[in-house]
C-alpha cells in the first residue's frame, strides 16, 4: 500500500465520522458485539491478500492442504463461518459432487438425495437452520436405541453440538460409533470449542466425518471466516457446493483471499501460542477486577471457567439490593454509556457476568476502575 494513503486511512476516525461508538470488551465472542479483533498476523496476511489477485480455487486448495496439516486433519476448507460451514457441509452429505443434485439443493424431494438428517432432540439449536437451508428434515432422537433405529437409508447424516454433550443422553464417542456402524456421515459442530488447542483435531481423531470452528471467536480470524475439516471426500463435496461455483447453496457464503490468507495466518498464530501464559493473564485480569470491588457491601463474587465453550474465566457478581442499591441492568446500561464505553457478558438479571480474554492490554484496569465507581457510587 502507498505510504500516502496509509497516513492518510490512519489519520481518519471512521466509528467517531460516522457517531458509532467503540467500547471495552468484557462480553466476550459475541457476534452482535463484532467477536473478536483480528491476531496482528492474520491482519498482516488480510492486507497482504488485498494488494493481488490470484486464481481462488488454487488458493483455497493450498490454504486447504495447510490447514489439514497444522491441524493434524484429512482435509479442510475456509469457510464464511461456523454456520456457513454448517451449510456446505451438509450440502456435501446431501448432494456429493452430484451437480444436479447440487442445482436442486433445497429442493431435494423426489430427487433421490437423501433428506434426513438425525440429532438429538437436546442439541437442537438456532444454528440449525443452517443446516435445514439444505431442504432436509430433522430426525429427533434421545437415546442411543432410537438412533440405531433413525438409520435408514434416506439418512444424509447426524448432527451434534458439541456444547451440549453432557445434556444429550448419547455422547460424542458413542454418536460416533452409531454412525460408523450404519455409514452415516456424522458433522460436530464445536464452533466456540478451540481451547485448549488439542480440540481443533481431537473430535476429527475420535471419528467425526465433519468438525467445524468458529473461525471469528477464540481463533482470532477474521470474523466473518470459520473451518470446516475431515474427511478428504466430504470436504471436496463442500467444496463443489460452495462458492465461486454458481448455482450452489453455498454461492451466497463466499470467502475471498483475504479471509482465506487471514485464516489460515491466524491458526498458524493459534497453534504455536502460549495458551497457558494467555490463560494467566485472563486470571490477572480476573483478579484485578475481583480485588477492586472486594469492598462493596455485600458482594458476592464467583469465577467460573466453562468446561466447553469459551473456556475461560467468566466473573459472576451479586450483591444486596438494599445494601447497593442499583439493578444489574443498571449497572449494564451505566457501563454502556460511559467513557469508555464497556460491555459485559449477557447474563441472568440478578448477576452481573464479566470475562477477559477479549479485552486489550491495559484495559481490565479500566473495567476494574468504572465498575467499583458504579458499585461504590450505590452503596454510599
Ligand atoms: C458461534 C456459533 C456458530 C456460528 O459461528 P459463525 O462463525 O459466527 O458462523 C455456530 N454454532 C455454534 C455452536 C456457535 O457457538
Amino acid at each position: 500500500m502507498p505510504a500516502a494513503l496509509t497516513a492518510a486511512t490512519a489519520k481518519r476516525d471512521y466509528f467517531k465520522e460516522l457517531g458509532v461508538r467503540p467500547f471495552l470488551n468484557a462480553a466476550g465472542t459475541y457476534t452482535m458485539l463484532t467477536a473478536s479483533l483480528m491476531h496482528p498476523d492474520c491482519v498482516a496476511a488480510y492486507e497482504y491478500a488485498s494488494r493481488q489477485f490470484v486464481r481462488l480455487n488454487d488458493l483455497h486448495d493450498a490454504v486447504g492442504k495447510k490447514l489439514a496439516s497444522l491441524l493434524h486433519v484429512d482435509a479442510a476448507m475456509v469457510t464464511s463461518g461456523a454456520a456457513g460451514a454448517l451449510v456446505v457441509g451438509t450440502a456435501a452429505c446431501v448432494a456429493g459432487k452430484n451437480p444436479e443434485w447440487i442445482r436442486r439443493i433445497p429442493d431435494i424431494a423426489g430427487t433421490g438425495m437423501k433428506s434426513e438428517v438425525i440429532i438429538q432432540k437436546s442439541h437442537r439449536y438456532g444454528y440449525d437452520h443452517a443446516v435445514r437451508n439444505c431442504g432436509i428434515k430433522f430426525v429427533e432422537v434421545e437415546t442411543a436405541g432410537e438412533m440405531e433405529r433413525a438409520c435408514n437409508a434416506n439418512t444424509a447424516m447426524a448432527l451434534f453440538f458439541n456444547a451440549n454433550n453432557n445434556v444429550g443422553q448419547i455422547k460424542d464417542q458413542q454418536f460416533v460409533e452409531i454412525c460408523k456402524k450404519h455409514g452415516v456421515p456424522s458433522f460436530n459442530d464445536a464452533a466456540a470449542d478451540a481451547l485448549p488447542v488439542e480440540n481443533l483435531w481431537k473430535w476429527s481423531k475420535m471419528g467425526f466425518d465433519l468438525v467445524t470452528f468458529s473461525g471469528g471467536k477464540g481463533l482470532r480470524g477474521p470474523q466473518s471466516a470459520g473451518l470446516l475439516l475431515g474427511r478428504a471426500d466430504l470436504i471436496e463435496a463442500a467444496r463443489a457446493n460452495s462458492s465461486p461455483n454458481g448455482d450452489t447453496i453455498g454461492r451466497g457464503l463466499k470467502v475471498n483471499k483475504e479471509e482465506l490468507l487471514g485464516m489460515m495466518a491466524a491458526i498458524e498464530a493459534y497453534v504455536k501460542m502460549d495458551h497457558a501464559a494467555e490463560f494467566k493473564e485472563w486470571e490477572k485480569r480476573c483478579k484485578l477486577v475481583q480485588d477492586s470491588v472486594s469492598s462493596i457491601p455485600s458482594i458476592q463474587m464467583t469465577v467460573d471457567v466453562p468446561e466447553i465453550a469459551n473456556r475461560t474465566p467468566h466473573l459472576h457478581l451479586k450483591w444486596d439490593t438494599s445494601k447497593v442499591k442499583i439493578t444489574v441492568r443498571e449497572v449494564i446500561e451505566k457501563l454502556r454509556s460511559g467513557d469508555p464505553a464497556i460491555e459485559v457478558t449477557p447474563s441472568r438479571p440478578d448477576e452481573l457476568v464479566m470475562n477477559f480474554w477479549m479485552l486489550q492490554p491495559g484495559e481490565a484496569q479500566v473495567v476494574a476502575k468504572r465498575v467499583r465507581e458504579i458499585l461504590k457510587a450505590a452503596s454510599a
